[in-house]
């Protein structure tokens, strides 16, 4: 057993605090303080620090956490990041705090970018930083539309009910972008009613299911027909294009607004 609580920083930021009774983990704090806090009044200790990347807003609070915790700082190998202790690439495993994480390597937002699933008694959790977010996906700043193609790809594969905890409130404005894109997609309508009640009542909207992202997001959409034709009148012909063009200008179509 186990629970999930989002700790804000910045602006939107969520950092992701996993707490078993084998020990806590935090993933990707960007920001030391309001974990320091969240640890003060509820009365706990960090074991281990996974993150999914190297930018500053999921890595700028490692070190002033590090000294306190009893275990490990686990990430990818880049230079940028200061304080890991373990480097972990596709395909590996580790076990911590009761659950056993799979790392699947997702570049396309940055190269070294990795998410974390773990999977039991049923239940699916998925840490992505900034790959897949609730409406939306990660801007491209260092891979290619193929990379992140291929990566949201591979997030895709994993069980329906996986719950994702990505890092950043983004919904909102995503959902607005994927309306533009299907303003007949009923489930996207539906969705944006949702939250807003959770906007106006402070609720997170995040975390999400990979179900739901499926019926919602334009990003992991572009194999849906009823996408392309909506998309039709923009790009007359997107029918022809494949899977990895449509997300493509799905991507810049949403990063030149
Ligand atoms: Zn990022």
């Amino acid at each position: 057993m186990y629970n999930i609580t989002p700790i804000s920083a910045f602006n939107d930021n969520y950092i992701w605090l996993i707490q078993s009774d084998k020990g806590n983990v935090v993933i990707d704090p960007g920001d030391a303080e309001p974990v320091i806090k969240f640890c003060e009044k509820e009365n706990i200790i960090i074991d281990h620090i996974i993150i999914t990347h190297h930018h500053y807003d999921h890595t700028g609070g490692v070190l002033g956490l590090k000294k306190n915790i009893r275990g490990q700082v686990i990430g990818p190998k880049n230079s940028n990041i200061a304080g890991i202790d373990k480097f972990v690439r596709d395909g590996d495993k580790f076990s911590i705090i009761g659950l056993s994480f799979d790392v699947l390597e997702v570049p396309g937002h940055t190269l070294d970018h990795l998410a974390f699933f773990a999977s039991s008694n049923k239940r699916n959790i998925l840490f992505c930083g900034d790959t897949i977010f609730s409406g939306g996906c990660g801007r491209v700043f260092e891979g290619t539309f193929s990379q992140m193609y291929d990566s949201i790809c591979k997030l895709m594969d994993l069980p329906k009910n996986t719950e994702i905890y990505c890092a950043h409130e983004y919904t909102y404005s995503n959902l607005k972008f994927a309306l533009e894109v299907e303003p007949n997609n009923e489930n996207i309508k539906n969705y944006i009613n949702d939250v807003e009640i959770k906007s106006k009542q402070n609720i997170p909207t995040i975390p999400t299911t990979l179900e739901s992202e499926l019926k919602i997001n334009p990003f992991l959409r572009f194999n849906k027909i009823e996408l392309r034709e909506s998309m039709q009148d923009k790009y007359p012909n997107i029918n022809d294009a494949s899977s990895e063009k449509v997300f493509e200008i799905l991507r810049q179509w949403k990063d030149s607004l």
